[in-house]
C-alpha cells in the first residue's frame, strides 16, 4: 500500500474484525476480503463533493464586485449563517439595502458540502447553557433549535427550494458497554432539563436495530427533531429566495479585512479573492461576520476561530433491498456513539453519505484544499461504515470529499450584535450548524432590526469566546486531545470498559469540553 496511512488501516481491521465477526459472519467475510485486496473501494472516487456534483444547473458564480459601495447592511459570507440573515433581515426590513460578500459561491463553505444532518442540537449541550444562564432558559434555546428544524421544511416549502427535506429523526447506536452507559447518562440528564420522551428517547437494542440494523448494537437514542436535506440543494435555493427579495449578493469577492465601518475588499489575485475585480470597499453602518472556519483570513482575526477539517464519503444509488436489511425507513440521520465523532444519511436517491473527524487541524490554521482529500482519511472512513454496516461493504464509492467547520475556544456557538458599533458575529457551531445558523440568522436579523422576540434573549446571545493560543501550543493541543480521544475509543471497542482517563485528559486539553 503506497500510502502509510492506508497501511495503518490493514492492521487495525485486523484487530476489530473479531468483534464484528461475531455478529454477521458472511458479511464480514465480503468486508474482510474487500479489505485484504486491491483495488481499494474509493479509488475511483470523485474528490467533488457529492451534493455540489450533483447539482443541476452546476453552480455557475455571480459576478464580483468591481467597485465602492454603501449599503445599509453588508453581510460577509454566503453560508448559511450569511444567507438566513439576509433572508430574514429583508423579510423584516423590506426597505433596507442589504448586500452578502463571497469569496467563491454560495455553499462553496462548510454548508454545500456538509452531512446534512439538519439536527435539533448544539455543540454547547444543555447543562452548558444552563450553567450560563438557567435550566430553563437553557432549555428554551434547546427548543428554539428543535424548532429551526422545522422553520428550513417550512421556508424550503414556502420558497419552492427542493431539497430533499425528510425529518426522520436521529438514530444514534452505542456499539459498545461505555457507549451504551453514557447514552443512559443522557437521557437521565435530558429528562432532568425537561425534555420529552417525544424529543429524546432511550431505545433497547432490538427497537435501535429496526431503525438501524449495525453491528454489535447495546441502546439507541433517537432524537425527534431532526431532518436531513441535501446541504447544496438547500443553500444554493436560498441564496436564490434571499436574491430575489431583493438582496444583493456579490459572489467571487473576498474581504480581506473589516474595521472602520467598512468591509475591504481584496484585489484581484490577493488571497481571498480569487477572481475580484480591484481593491474596493463596501461602507455599511451594520457589517455581519459569518466566516465561520475561514474567519482565519481576515485581518487580525486568525485566532478566533479554530478551522478544523472533516470529511466524507458517499456510495452509489443502492438497491431497495439493501435498505430492508440496513433499515432507515424514514431517512433518520444516523451516528454510532464513539467520541469521534461519526454521521451518516441516506440520500433521497438512496446513497449512504457518511463522515466523520479525523486528523483534523493543519498547523498555524491553514485550510489547504489537498486535506480534504486525504485518501488515507478516506479510506478509514470507509472501514469505520463498513465495520458499522457489513451490508454497505460491497458498494461502490463515488464521492469522497471534506471540508472545514470552526470552533470557538469555548466551544460554544453564538451570536452577537452590537448596535452601538454596528457589528455582528454568528457561528462557532462545531460541526452543528445546519439547523442552528437557522436559529442564529433568525435571531441576528432580529437583533438588527431592533425586534425583541423569543430568540433574542436566548442564552447563546451575547456568547463570547477568548481567542485560541498562538502556535505550536493549539496544534500540539488539538492534536493531542485528538489522539488520545481515538485511542480511548479503540480502547473501550477492545475492553468494553469506559476509558475515563485518556478521554478526561483529552477534555482537559481541548479546554474542558
Ligand atoms: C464535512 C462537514 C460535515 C458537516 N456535517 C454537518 C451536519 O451533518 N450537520 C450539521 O449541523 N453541521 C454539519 N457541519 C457543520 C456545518 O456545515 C456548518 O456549521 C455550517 O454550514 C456553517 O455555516 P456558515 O454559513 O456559518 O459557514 P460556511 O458554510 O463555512 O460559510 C462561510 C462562507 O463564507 C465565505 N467566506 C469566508 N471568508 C470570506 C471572506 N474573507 N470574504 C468573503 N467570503 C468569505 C466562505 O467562502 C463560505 O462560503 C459539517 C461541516 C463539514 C465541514
Amino acid at each position: 500500500m503506497a500510502d502509510s496511512s492506508t497501511g495503518e488501516l490493514h492492521a487495525r481491521v485486523g484487530v476489530d474484525d473479531g468483534a464484528a465477526a461475531s455478529w454477521r459472519g458472511s458479511s464480514l467475510r465480503v468486508m474482510a476480503r474487500r479489505v485484504d485486496s486491491e483495488p481499494w473501494p474509493l479509488e475511483t472516487a470523485s474528490t467533488a463533493p457529492l451534493w455540489i456534483d450533483r447539482l443541476d444547473p452546476p453552480v455557475a458564480p455571480r459576478p464580483g464586485l468591481d467597485g465602492d459601495m454603501d449599503v445599509d447592511v453588508a453581510i460577509v459570507g454566503g453560508g448559511f449563517s450569511g444567507l438566513w440573515t439576509a433572508y430574514y433581515l429583508k423579510r423584516l426590513e423590506p426597505a433596507l439595502r442589504v448586500a452578502v460578500l463571497e469569496r467563491h459561491h454560495c455553499g462553496f463553505g462548510a454548508s454545500g458540502r456538509n452531512g446534512g444532518w439538519a439536527v435539533g442540537e448544539l455543540a454547547g449541550s444543555v447543562s452548558d447553557y444552563a450553567r450560563r444562564s438557567s435550566p430553563s432558559e437553557s432549555l428554551a434555546l434547546m427548543r428554539a433549535v428543535f424548532d429551526a428544524v422545522d422553520e428550513i421544511g417550512r421556508v424550503a416549502a414556502a420558497e419552492q427550494i427542493d431539497c430533499d427535506y425528510a425529518k426522520g429523526g436521529t438514530i444514534r447506536v452505542a456499539r459498545t458497554d461505555p457507549q451504551a452507559e453514557r447514552q443512559a447518562a443522557e437521557i437521565a440528564e435530558a429528562r432532568s432539563f425537561g425534555l420529552t420522551e417525544d424529543e429524546i428517547r432511550l431505545l433497547g437494542p432490538d427497537e435501535a436495530r429496526e431503525l438501524l440494523n449495525a453491528t454489535e448494537v447495546r441502546s439507541g437514542i433517537l432524537l425527534g427533531p431532526s431532518a436531513v436535506v441535501d446541504p447544496a440543494k438547500l443553500a444554493l435555493g436560498l441564496a436564490c429566495a434571499t436574491e430575489a427579495s431583493g438582496v444583493e449578493i456579490y459572489e467571487q469577492t473576498g474581504a480581506a479585512g473589516i474595521g472602520g465601518g467598512a468591509v475591504q475588499i481584496a484585489a484581484e489575485g490577493a488571497r481571498g479573492s480569487p477572481a475580484g475585480r480591484g481593491r474596493c470597499e463596501v461602507r455599511a453602518p451594520v457589517i455581519v461576520r459569518a466566516t465561520e472556519a475561514y474567519t482565519r483570513d481576515l485581518r487580525g482575526q486568525r485566532r478566533d476561530i479554530l478551522p478544523v477539517y472533516s470529511r466524507m464519503i458517499a456510495t452509489e444509488p443502492l438497491p431497495d433491498e439493501i435498505f430492508d436489511d440496513i433499515g432507515l425507513v424514514n431517512r433518520p440521520s444516523f451516528a454510532d456513539d464513539r467520541r469521534m465523532v461519526t454521521y451518516g444519511q441516506r440520500t433521497a436517491d438512496n446513497r449512504i453519505a457518511f463522515g466523520a473527524t479525523g486528523v483534523p487541524y493543519s498547523f498555524g490554521s491553514r485550510i489547504v484544499p489537498a486535506a480534504e482529500t486525504h485518501s488515507g482519511m478516506h479510506h478509514r472512513i470507509w472501514r469505520v461504515l463498513a465495520e458499522m454496516l457489513p451490508q454497505l461493504a460491497d458498494a461502490r464509492i463515488t464521492h469522497r470529499w471534506g471540508g472545514v467547520l470552526g470552533i470557538p475556544r469555548n466551544w460554544l456557538p453564538g451570536v452577537r450584535f452590537d448596535p452601538h458599533t454596528g457589528e455582528g458575529v454568528l457561528g462557532g457551531y462545531v460541526g452543528e450548524g445546519v439547523a442552528a445558523s437557522n436559529l442564529a440568522g433568525r435571531t441576528m436579523a432580529e437583533l438588527i432590526a431592533e425586534r425583541d422576540t423569543e430568540r433574542t434573549s436566548l442564552p447563546w446571545v451575547g456568547v463570547t469566546s477568548r481567542r485560541w493560543e498562538p502556535e505550536p501550543l493549539r496544534w500540539l493541543g488539538v492534536r493531542a486531545s485528538r489522539a488520545l480521544l481515538g485511542v480511548a475509543d479503540h480502547r473501550e471497542q477492545r475492553s468494553d470498559r469506559p476509558d475515563r482517563l485518556l478521554s478526561g485528559i483529552a477534555r482537559l486539553l481541548r479546554g474542558g469540553h
